[in-house]
């Protein structure tokens, strides 16, 4: 029994950390910051439900999109649509709307040039706004 309870402590001590850390870093936008190297994304939800992706350089100063390539999964309970992105001033915007509703899953798969190794984010869709930290919940920074 000794040896169990042991055992049990030990797991206790590796899960923790990463239970309470949500590593979650939200952008000027309050938007959710996708790390991809030496650059970010920022992953907004405009009000009319298209998506728009900032870039930032390491000091988070906008950079102009260039090459990049996004796009976007959304995996809604009436079915999986693909959201393609243009360029719209100094953000990648997504040509069509969200789905109806919220609480599924996002996948957004950002390539910095057409043939680099693409990085996918899987973000949850909730456009409540945050009490604690007043970003929408996919872009909450609060420790819960
Ligand atoms: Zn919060």
């Amino acid at each position: 029994m000794k040896k169990l309870i042991t055992s049990l402590v030990a797991i206790a001590i590796i899960v923790s950390p990463a239970i309470a850390a949500k590593n979650i870093e939200a952008g000027p936008r309050k938007g959710r910051i996708l790390h991809l190297g030496d650059t970010s994304a920022e992953f907004f939800v405009e009000p009319d439900r298209t998506v728009s992706i900032a870039f930032y350089d390491t000091e988070k100063k906008p950079l102009a999109p260039t090459d990049q390539v996004v796009v976007a999964t959304a995996e809604a309970p009436t079915g999986k649509k693909k959201l393609e992105f243009s360029k719209k001033d100094n953000l990648l915007v997504s040509t069509e709307a969200l789905p109806e509703g919220e609480h599924y899953n996002v996948v957004v798969q950002v390539k910095e040039t057409a043939d680099a190794k693409p990085k996918n984010f899987r973000i949850k869709l909730d456009l409540s706004n945050c009490k604690g930290c007043s970003n929408p919940e996919y872009a909450c920074t609060c420790d819960e």
